[in-house]
């Protein structure tokens, strides 16, 4: 293997993007019902970052390039209407016509709770490591914990990396910059302790701007995931793209990854940066070889860094709803707010009807493609600012709201029974009904209720619900239990 030739593999390495391998699949791509939709609506208009290289820009010549604009070819040759591109002049610009419903759909974007308040995502199909850089004299970061308290660190403005990192770190002191260059810049001149971002725009502009006395000082434990989102009100799009973006298979995404990373980086490379890289990485090695104690210390670093990440995750991957382990603080500082201010606070816990039967009769995809409605029905229908929706379990989902009085929730809940029952879930050829059963309780709080008994009263009203016929939401009696 030429010199060249290791550098590029080795740096791909170094760089660990992930491919999500999700399976190709044979046969017909989309269903009849599905192609009718496309050509009745006539074309699919997207929008993208217009300068966010290698992901993707728009080129001096109007043209859509970078990684998204190989997945788009892709999925032009999958459909029978025109993808066609519409040219924003940035980022915000292009979230705000998603919003808007100027276009219907944005090629690369991560799921963040601003967003999914308009947008729909398909599963992930492209994943980045996140990166702090900093100069040279700085110590390694493993996890955000590793950045002494406060220090500023940049990171691009308009991103839903920034608005994951302010909310789940909110003692980080986070600058952000319309673009990397700027931030990268103040890093070099010692304004900021660091700029954190993607490993892929991260790289892409130190190399272009030939900045080499900088260094990546660690990934952390978060990645950039991003999909395909969709307006979220029009989830048959969203159900199109997902089954799209399966047909790609992993190889044709290593070869759209290797022709706007690898040789990228090998035309353009730091090679001072990558072997002062590689030196500290066999010191790193050699010193964990000779110490065995050492080692274990990192092993329990990785480990816990592992269980960082999944306690950070926060979303059902399915619904793209918040899931159980977020829920459980959330719930508590609910009740502690209405207890304090003498709020009503309501909980319904929701559980569909007789699911094991849409189950067994129309089959599992069936049946998870009710529960994306299922979800995307609850969003539209609950869509105050603090309104808290979880997938709790299997088929189970809970509303928290606050502030709301019973006479509107009853309302609200009501209406919402009628509007599922009407909808009619779809996928290929298939179609169906699902209904569900409500347990809910809504009042201001006594003093010295918990959480747990909050679930509880929702969840016996439900099991009420249940016995009444199904189909219908039961509200708990204030007094259910002699202890509150
Ligand atoms: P009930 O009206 O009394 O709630 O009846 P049910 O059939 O809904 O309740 P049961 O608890 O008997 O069955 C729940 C079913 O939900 C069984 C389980 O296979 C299914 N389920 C749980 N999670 C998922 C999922 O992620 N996808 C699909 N498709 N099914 C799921
Ligand atoms: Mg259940
Ligand atoms: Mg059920």
């Amino acid at each position: 293997m030429s010199a060249s030739g290791f550098i590029c593999s080795a740096t791909v390495l170094v760089l660990s993007f992930v491919l999500l391998s999700l399976p190709a699949k044979a046969g017909p791509v989309l269903s009849d019902q599905q192609i009718t939709y496309l050509k009745r609506k006539g074309q699919v208009t997207y929008c993208i970052d217009p300068d966010w290289l290698p992901f993707e820009a728009l080129s001096e010549q109007g043209k859509h390039i970078g990684i998204s604009a190989e997945y788009i070819r892709l999925l032009q040759q999958m459909i029978p209407v025109p993808l066609l591109l519409y040219p924003t002049a940035d980022w915000p610009s292009s979230l705000q016509a998603a919003k808007d419903r100027r276009c219907d759909l944005l090629t690369l974007a991560m799921p963040t709770p601003s967003r999914l308040e308009y947008l729909l995502f398909t599963k992930a199909y492209l994943e980045v490591p996140n990166v702090v850089v900093t100069t040279k004299d700085k110590a390694l970061i493993r996890s955000v914990a590793d950045i002494p308290p406060s220090s500023a660190v940049g990171i691009r403005s308009g991103f839903g990396t920034l608005e994951l990192y302010q909310q789940r770190y909110p003692q980080l002191k986070l600058v952000p910059f319309h673009d990397y260059e700027q931030g990268l810049l103040q890093v070099q001149a010692g304004y900021l302790y660091g700029m954190l971002g993607n490993m892929g725009s991260i790289s892409y502009s130190l190399q272009k701007n030939a900045i080499t006395n900088l260094k990546i000082a660690g990934r952390l434990s978060e990645d950039t995931l991003l999909s395909l989102a969709c307006r979220n009100d029009d989830p048959l799009l969203l159900e199109i793209f997902d089954t799209l973006l399966l047909q790609i298979s992993p190889e044709q995404k290593q070869q759209i990854n290797n022709s706007w990373l690898a040789i990228r980086y090998e035309q353009s490379f730091n090679y001072e940066l990558f072997w002062q890289m590689l030196l500290a990485f066999a010191l790193l090695i050699s010193v964990v070889s000779i110490s065995y104690l050492k080692l274990k210390k990192l092993n329990q670093a990785l480990l816990e860094a592992n269980l960082r990440l999944e306690q950070l995750s926060q979303h059902d991957p399915l619904t793209g709803l918040y899931n159980r382990h977020y829920f459980e603080p959330r719930v508590q500082q609910a009740l502690a707010l209405c207890q304090r201010q003498q709020l009503p606070l309501t909980l319904a816990m929701m559980d569909l009807d007789h699911f094991k039967d849409i189950n067994d009769t129309l089959g599992h995809n069936f049946g998870d493609q009710c529960l994306k409605d299922f979800a995307a029905l609850c969003q539209r229908q609950f869509q105050r600012k603090d309104d808290l929706l979880v997938r709790y379990g299997g088929e189970e989902f809970i509303l928290v709201s606050v502030g709301s009085d019973a006479e509107t929730m009853q309302q609200l809940l009501e209406d919402f029974l009628q509007k599922l029952e009407a909808h009619q879930v779809r996928l290929n050829h298939q179609q169906g009904y699902c209904t569900v059963s409500i347990g809910w309780y809504c009042q201001i709080p006594p003093a010295t209720m918990d959480s747990k008994q909050l679930v509880e009263l929702a969840d016996h009203a439900l099991y009420q619900a249940k016995h009444s016929g199904r189909n219908c939401a039961v509200r708990a009696a204030s007094e259910a239990s002699p202890d509150y």
